[in-house]
């Protein structure tokens, strides 16, 4: 398959025989959607690995900020441990000093934002000059999840968490999905399957997506 990070731009031979620089497909702005255990960080982290684009994981950060003991952590830390969304006020604000970086300009992937319509409101704002976002929303059945949870075992993986956090999840996160499906930018996949087979039609998916859109 096409490494996109090597032909997002591509050098086109003029009648001239100068060369040209043709942009052929937008930057990658990907948002990775689904349910807690779809494994959307996982591949998250291999999408971003393969094309060189960098992973933001929203719940990263928070753990991150809550182990550093930082203001943001002090503030935090019971709602995640209580498998509550904090504020969309906190996490706009740090996904928006995180998109300035430098290093976001060809392309990311959001793990765990947008998590509200009013986080998606403003992330569209964030990227209204900057191409917007494609969505890879990842679909899987409950039980799964569940058992994918359980497994994982991280602090917030107990059961009783978990199910708040699923609650949590069709109460306010779902509709974000309807959203961003109005508009078209979605591309649906099963998250049932094999890792390996999620990432394959992940890079399917997104590669046509970005060819048709460029
Ligand atoms: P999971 O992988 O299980 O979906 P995450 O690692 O994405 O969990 O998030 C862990 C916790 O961090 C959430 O339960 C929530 O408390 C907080 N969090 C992460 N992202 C957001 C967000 N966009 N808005 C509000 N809270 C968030």
């Amino acid at each position: 398959m096409e490494n996109l990070s090597v032909s997002a731009t591509r050098l086109r031979r003029s009648p001239a025989t100068r060369w040209t620089s043709v942009r052929i497909v937008p930057p990658m702005n990907l948002v990775f959607f689904g349910p807690p255990g779809a494994g959307k960080g996982t591949q998250a982290d291999r999408f971003a690995a393969n094309h060189g684009i960098p992973k933001i994981s929203t719940g990263d950060m928070l753990r991150q900020a809550v182990a550093e003991g930082s203001r943001v952590g002090m503030l935090v830390r019971d709602t995640l441990q209580a498998g509550a969304l904090v504020t969309d006020e906190l996490i706009i604000s740090l996904v928006a000093e995180r998109l300035e970086q430098p290093d976001t300009t060809g392309g990311f992937v959001l793990d765990g934002f947008p998590r509200t319509i009013p986080q998606a409101a403003a992330l569209d704002a964030m990227l209204a000059e900057r191409g917007g976002v494609s969505v890879v929303a990842l679909v899987v059945h409950a039980d799964e999840v569940v058992r994918r949870l359980a497994v994982r075992g991280r602090e917030d993986d107990d059961a009783w968490v978990i199910k708040e956090r699923l609650r949590v999840y069709s109460r306010e996160t779902e509709p974000v999905l309807e959203f961003y499906r109005r508009r078209g930018a979605v591309t649906i996949l099963d998250g049932n399957r094999p890792l390996d087979e999620v990432t394959a039609a992940i890079e399917a998916a997104v590669t046509t997506g970005l060819r048709a859109k460029g």
